[in-house]
């Protein structure tokens, strides 16, 4: 994806063309009449906010995409090892946050129970995998 620029301000989009000053101050003078008056320090404020919430932003992301990943992982494990779907939530995770909590602290832990493996969660993870290799196979045969 290309960068865009984007006004600080609101996070609005910008076009590369208004990248010009004549036309970023009609921006600012049209869009936002009551910011026209600030200092500079304003902005960099506005610039520094911007910066720490897209930042949070992709941290929120790639937490939720690892906990998707974890969660498949301990489902193919219970699919091997041929237990019943609920031990992931009734002991797997219980077991994994005593750990955590003891290893590690209590903030890790509330990362360890974004991992989904109630039984419905493990049931679904075994079948979207299940599928997924009976597609691949098919395709090779
Ligand atoms: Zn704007």
């Amino acid at each position: 994806m290309a960068p865009r620029p984007q006004c600080i301000i609101y996070g609005d989009q910008l076009s590369n063309e208004s990248m010009v000053p004549s036309k970023l101050k009609r921006h600012l003078y049209s869009s936002h009449p009551s910011c026209a008056n600030k200092d500079k320090q304003y902005f960099k404020r506005c610039l520094e906010q911007n910066k720490k919430q897209k930042k949070f932003m992709k941290s929120a992301v790639t937490v939720s995409e690892k906990a998707l990943e974890a969660s498949y992982h301990v489902a193919k494990l219970i699919a091997r090892q041929k237990k019943p779907h609920t031990v992931g939530e009734t002991l797997i995770k219980t077991a994994c946050m005593n750990i955590v909590r003891l290893m590690l602290g209590p903030n890790e832990v509330k990362e360890v129970n974004k991992v989904s493996l109630s039984a419905d969660t493990v049931k679904r993870r075994i079948h979207d995998m299940s599928s997924d290799i009976l597609g691949t196979l098919i395709k090779k045969l």
